[in-house]
């Protein structure tokens, strides 16, 4: 039951066209095999080979690299989709778009020209690090570095936390210091092109020293791993910092900062796939659902509910696609981002947890799909930064832009 999703007159024809056939592959496919994958915890690879012959992995990387060139605003109306189907599988594409993105935005040629190709056809996935076990919102905090060799080559060694598709992807984007005692400290950080062997634990060769250990268990966002990675004596080749040796090193914090304004219009994107997912079920269910005589959808209170949450959804979405038209249109989308990720999050968890209530007992079956988004939905709530965070950001923007 698709209903009131996003309206298909604020879209171009292209737009309009692959935002269908998104959903219909949503419906399809990633909808009814989600319960298996989510109890299993298991990679789902038959809709990762999907979604490559598709050309998901590319839709923003220029044609010229065989993508498909599209703008954010489409990018997040494709998010949308496929986070109503599970947000596992946009998680899957998520940081693989955030290591396009820094390729396109501050990549050298020759870098764009390596990766981009098999990135675009999902051959080659990426993943992004900067958490660490000690350091989180705090980026500025991180404690993993890396040294220049005699030989020319870069050492990294350290540990990092929480890497979405760090066991499966073969190019990680690593922020990293590379001056420990630079005053601020985000002057000394460098983000490095790490790459690795997709799927191995232990790297060899020209890779060794960088290891994966086992996933973390998670409460929710399953099927798709979330691990640590450490480095440990890792050599990475100058040509690998991005945006090359002499323009790259110290810049990867103003580099990842960037990638994650784009990454909070995805965040967002997913917290109102996630939503209208729930309103969908709860629509459906509260139908179905008898209580004193009539449908529980009869029952003013449920029919109250129901319209907040519709209401909160459609707000959601204008807020996110906002922020993407503002940087599609090269125009500063950092406050705007950073509203439409606090808002489409908490609507996404206030949203599914309004839609489990409605489900009564059964919501808290593992029989009803409502179960598993309750416990996906508060992801949302902390990757690209956490409520907290994104209220510093408003508020910091806020007065940047209202400075007397
Ligand atoms: C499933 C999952 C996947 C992830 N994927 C990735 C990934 O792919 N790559 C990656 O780099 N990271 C990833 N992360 C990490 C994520 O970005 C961090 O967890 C997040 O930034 C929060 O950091 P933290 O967990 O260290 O919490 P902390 O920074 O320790 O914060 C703890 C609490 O304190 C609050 N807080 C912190 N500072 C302040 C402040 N100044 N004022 C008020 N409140 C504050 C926070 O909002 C939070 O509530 C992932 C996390 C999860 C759970």
């Amino acid at each position: 039951m698709a209903v009131a999703s996003q309206r298909s007159t604020e879209m171009t024809d292209e737009q309009r066209a692959i935002t269908e056939m998104v959903r219909q592959f949503a419906d399809e496919q990633i909808i009814p095999a989600a319960e298996h994958y989510d109890h299993e915890d298991e990679f789902p690879e038959p809709i990762v080979e999907q979604m490559r012959k598709l050309g998901l992995f590319g839709v923003t990387i220029p044609e010229e690299y065989g993508g498909m060139g599209l703008d954010l605003t489409t990018y997040a109306m494709i998010v949308e989709e496929l986070s109503r189907g599970w947000i596992s599988i946009s998680g899957i594409v998520n940081t693989h778009f955030i290591g396009s993105y820094l390729l396109m935005k501050f990549g050298t040629d020759e870098q764009r020209e390596r990766f981009l190709p098999r990135m675009s056809t999902g051959a080659l996935r990426a993943s992004f690090s900067l958490s660490e076990p000690e350091v989180g919102s705090d980026v500025q905090g991180i404690k993993s570095t890396a040294r220049k060799l005699d030989d020319g080559a870069w050492e990294i060694n350290g540990q990092k936390m929480w890497v979405t598709n760090g066991l499966l992807s073969g190019v990680c984007f690593v922020l990293v210091k590379t001056d420990p005692k630079a005053d601020p400290p985000h002057r000394g950080m460098t983000c490095f092109i790490a790459e690795k062997e997709p799927g191995a634990h232990e790297n060899t060769g020209d890779w060794a020293g960088f290891t994966v250990p086992p996933k973390i268990k998670k409460m929710g966002y399953k099927g798709v791993e979330s691990t640590e990675l450490v480095f440990d004596g890792y050599r990475c080749p100058a040509e690998n910092i991005l945006g090359g040796e002499e323009a790259g090193v110290g810049k990867g914090f103003a580099q990842m900062m960037d990638a994650l304004e784009v990454g909070r219009v995805n965040v967002a994107a997913r917290g109102v796939g996630i939503a209208q997912r729930a309103l969908e079920l709860a629509l459906r269910y509260s139908q179905e659902r008898k209580t004193f005589g009539k449908p529980i959808a009869q029952h003013q209170a449920i029919q109250f509910k129901l319209a907040d949450m519709a209401t909160k959804i459609d707000a959601a979405r204008l807020l996110t696609l906002r922020a993407a038209r503002l940087k599609d249109a090269g125009e500063r989308s950092d406050l705007e981002a950073g509203m439409a990720k606090l808002f489409a999050s908490e609507t996404g968890k206030e949203v599914v947890e309004d839609s489990f209530r409605i489900h009564g007992g059964y919501g808290y079956s593992k029989e009803y799909e409502i179960e598993r988004l309750y416990r996906d939905a508060p992801l949302l709530l902390i990757g690209e930064g956490t409520s907290e965070i994104q209220r510093m950001v408003i508020g910091r923007k806020l007065l940047e832009r209202h400075k007397i």
